[in-house]
């Protein structure tokens, strides 16, 4: 395995020959391609970061959420069963990473716990 330095040193020979580095990261209802930094495909690539979660400006975590629901924001009230209710709050999917992640924290629910 390459060290962090290494890949940035090769990924660095890449740029100064034309290429240009984008990272192509899931989203609602696709991907979202970004220019990204040596620096930053390096960490990654090491497991320091999660770029495509860290681009959007979310944990990894939510990251895999916000993709997982495509978009939408997960009701948060509890089941009789004491699970997570599985139904979306009102408003739909494919909000963008920023608007996700506003109203995820809020911890709405859906229209049938009130929402
Ligand atoms: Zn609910």
């Amino acid at each position: 395995m390459l060290t962090r330095e290494q890949i940035v040193e090769a990924l660095k020979l890449a740029e100064r020959a034309g290429i240009v580095l984008v990272c192509q990261g899931r989203a609602p209802g696709g991907y979202a391609t970004r220019t990204v930094s040596a620096e930053d495909v390096a960490a990654h690539v090491v497991g320091e970061i999660n770029l495509p979660a860290l681009l959007n400006g979310l944990s990894p975590e939510e990251y895999e959420e916000w993709i997982r629901l495509d978009g939408g924001v997960q009701c948060y009230a509890q089941t009789k069963a004491k699970r997570r209710c599985e139904c979306l709050a009102p408003g739909g999917t494919q909000r963008n990473a920023q608007a996700w992640k506003q109203l995820n924290e809020t911890k709405p629910y859906c229209t049938i716990h009130g929402g």
